[in-house]
């Protein structure tokens, strides 16, 4: 699913994102140089044009100064004959063939080493004028002849010719030059071997720049209506990909960041060249028993906790740090870690999440919450590979959010909230998988096998009763023992299934003790506290005992009270429903954990087991024996049997012999056993 979501989004972004960009910014470009591009050729005909107007009046000058030579003028007095130059450039300047000055008509001369040759509409040798100011740096660009400068020429009062007939104040005022600029033109004709120079003044009226404004803006509106439609068409497309984006990017449960957002970001995040040289955690934040609490509030409260949490979380988050929903009640999250080297970070870190795991409990004031995460570390590059310019690389998101989760998920009910992980983690999962793989297959194969530890009497060491103690003999793994599998399937809620197996084994073997006529003694089978949230617990156990007919009273059950229970009353119920039904029950592990003094208060027991913690260690300072004297004691007051668990020395049991302990359950009188050889252990036993 995610990977259709990133595949549109991708194609998304090709396809009306940049396109659109692309198109729009060329068509500018475009659109510029074309409007530059016409101005420029426009003012080119014109500046062309005029040039060729004054090249055919400079022209006619000379044809009548050649016309006069002709006819025995001399130079001289032809061209000071003014009637000859009424319309046409009247200054000239005559040299002879070397170049030397013959005569001339103007207060300045041609620059001879200025010179450039125009060839646009005839061809035509064109020299700066001594007395015009071109500006020092543009002395040797020949070409600046053509760059007017303006303010130049404001300051230079323009003749006014008289108005003429039928010439109103506008064509005057559009006739008017804005700039001007002279220089001279060699002329070509025959006089007697001398050469011609006439002087030009090359003018922009003021209707030739409007031409090309006006030319200039028809162009530019011509071109802009499809610039204006390609620009909005270009912020809807934007406007389009970015709701499209959000929505793809949107958790549909907590309105937040959704995975494929985190996965994205957090990619970005920890693969900036920057960004590679901090330590980042990743982390897989998790809150229990979420399907727990979606049964007792129901759906939409559950959305409205996540909704909540997703809020919380973002008001919690740094600069350069991401989060977002991953599945269920679980969220990924990147931390920034701050510290002078690796260890401090983590320390850092571990700080920061206890914090924000507290505050998380108490999100709602009215319940309890539970939470608790796993955290993979991604320690800076430097640190890594001991080079501070190295970016990190292939940075798998879900392999780092795997090994978060692979850490969280070894929680297992432990009272720890923070788990980093681990090489060793990865193993555990392993094993975790080939468990989950391989049990139901071994029920059915009865691959699970049970095993009876008989329970002695201290002073005469009869064998009055027997624990059912569940193990997986595996034709590939060989015997499993159950702290490798039970805590697992306490998790997974495949104890269910494994307690009833139990429970139904000793149920038929009680059965058949009977038939046979054995000696039978109670023997107590372990209710995993999973059961607890399974309604009608009692009944359940009764009939399924009641399916092969052993009295009740031969079949006792074992259940610990734990801090999972936030009702204890359930369990109180239970207990007395059990009872009533005639089943003993005993208080398994008594004095570890979570048990309390209270249950003994509160929980009408018949037997209590003390745990085997008590008996471990040295004792030197003889406080755990005065402990196990004491609930001994309660235990006799309240006329509850005590079991102690654990017994592995003579001593011991002589110890508890004389405290009036009723049952001893250990190594020192036997290990747990093939039901045969317990039947083996009790023949001998009568
Ligand atoms: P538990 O119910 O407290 O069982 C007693 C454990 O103590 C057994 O471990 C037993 O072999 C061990 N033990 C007994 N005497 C001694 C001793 O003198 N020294 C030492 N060191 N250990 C002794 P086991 O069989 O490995 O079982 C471990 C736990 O697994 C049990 O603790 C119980 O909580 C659980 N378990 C075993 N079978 C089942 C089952 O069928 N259902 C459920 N729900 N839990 C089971
Ligand atoms: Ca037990
Ligand atoms: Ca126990």
């Amino acid at each position: 699913m995610a990977k259709i979501k990133e595949k549109t989004l991708k194609k998304l972004k090709r396809k009306s994102f940049w396109p659109s960009i692309i198109l729009f910014f060329t068509f500018m470009v475009m659109s510029c140089t074309i409007i530059f591009a016409g101005i420029n050729l426009f003012a080119t005909y014109l500046i062309g044009s005029k040039l060729t107007i004054l090249y055919d009046q400079a022209m006619d000058t000379g044809i009548m100064l050649e016309r006069s030579v002709q006819v025995g003028d001399k130079i001289t007095s032809a061209v000071t004959n003014a009637a000859h130059f009424r319309r046409n450039p009247s200054e000239v300047y005559v040299t002879d063939g070397e170049g030397n000055l013959v005569m001339s008509t103007s207060d300045s001369e041609p620059l001879f080493d200025k010179s450039f040759e125009w060839t646009q509409g005839g061809r035509c040798k064109i020299y700066k004028d001594s007395a015009w100011d071109y500006g020092e740096e543009a002395l040797d660009d020949i070409e600046s002849i053509f760059d007017f400068h303006v303010p130049d020429l404001a300051d230079r009062a323009f003749e006014r010719a008289p108005r003429g007939k039928g010439e109103t104040m506008r064509s005057r005022w559009l006739q008017e030059p804005i700039v001007k600029q002279q220089f001279w033109m060699y002329i070509p004709v025959s006089l007697n071997g001398k050469k011609l120079y006439v002087k030009c003044t090359l003018e922009i009226l003021r209707q030739d720049v409007i031409y090309i404004m006006v030319l200039g803006g028809i162009a530019l509106v011509l071109l802009m209506i499809p610039l204006i439609f390609l620009f909005i068409n270009t912020i809807l497309n934007i406007r389009m990909q970015h709701r499209v984006t959000k929505l793809l990017y949107m958790d549909p449960v907590t309105g937040g960041h959704n995975w494929m957002y985190f996965q994205a970001y957090a990619a970005k995040v920890l693969g900036n060249g920057w960004n590679s040289r901090k330590t980042y955690a990743m982390v897989d934040l998790h809150m229990e028993r979420y399907t727990n609490y979606l049964s007792c509030y129901g759906s939409k409260q559950g959305e409205e906790l996540l909704e909540c949490m997703d809020g919380f979380l973002r008001a919690r988050m740094k600069r350069k740090e991401v989060f977002g929903h991953y599945g269920s009640a679980d969220f990924g999250l990147i931390f920034r870690c701050e510290g002078s080297n690796e260890e401090e970070c983590q320390d850092n870190c571990y700080r920061r999440l206890r914090s924000l795991l507290a505050e998380l409990a108490g999100l709602q004031p009215e319940r309890k919450l539970h939470f608790h995460a796993g955290v993979c570390m991604i320690p800076s590059v430097s640190s890594a590979t001991g080079n501070w310019y190295n970016q990190r690389k292939n940075i798998d998101i879900d392999q780092l959010f795997s090994f978060a989760n692979t850490a969280q998920s070894t929680s297992h009910n432990e009272s720890e909230q923070i788990f980093f992980f681990n090489e060793r983690m990865l193993e555990e999962q392993s094993w975790e998988q080939w468990v989950e793989n391989h049990m139901q297959a071994a029920l059915a194969a009865g691959e699970f096998q049970v095993y009876l530890q008989p329970k002695y009497t201290p002073t005469d060491r009869r064998l009055v009763g027997a624990e059912a103690l569940v193990r997986w003999v595996c034709p590939e793994k060989g015997m499993i023992p159950p702290s490798r599998f039970i805590p697992l399937f306490e998790e997974n809620g495949f104890i269910m299934k494994l307690d009833d197996y139990m429970l139904s084994q000793i149920a038929k073997l009680q059965a058949e003790w009977k038939v046979q006529g054995k000696k039978t003694v109670p023997i107590s089978v372990n209710i995993s506290r999973a059961h607890f949230t399974q309604e009608g617990l009692a009944e359940h156990i009764s009939q399924l005992v009641d399916g092969y007919g052993p009295k009740h009273k031969l079949i006792e059950l074992e259940v610990t009270e734990s801090a999972f229970f936030d009702d204890k009353n359930v369990l109180i119920d239970t207990v007395k429903q059990l009872r009533a039904y005639g089943f003993p029950v005993s208080m398994d592990d008594f004095g570890a954990g979570y048990s309390s003094l209270n249950s003994l208060k509160d929980i009408p027991l018949d037997v209590l087991k003390l745990d085997s913690e008590f008996f471990r260690g040295d004792d030197e300072t003889g406080r755990g024996a005065i402990i196990v004297r004491e609930a001994i004691c309660l235990a006799r007051e309240l006329n509850v049997r005590v079991v102690a668990e654990g017994i592995e020395q003579r001593e011991q049991v002589d110890f508890l012999a004389a405290l009036g302990c009723d049952m001893i359950q250990g190594y020192y009188f036997a290990r747990p056993m093939p039901v045969k050889e317990f039947e083996a252990r009790m023949a001998a036993d009568a």
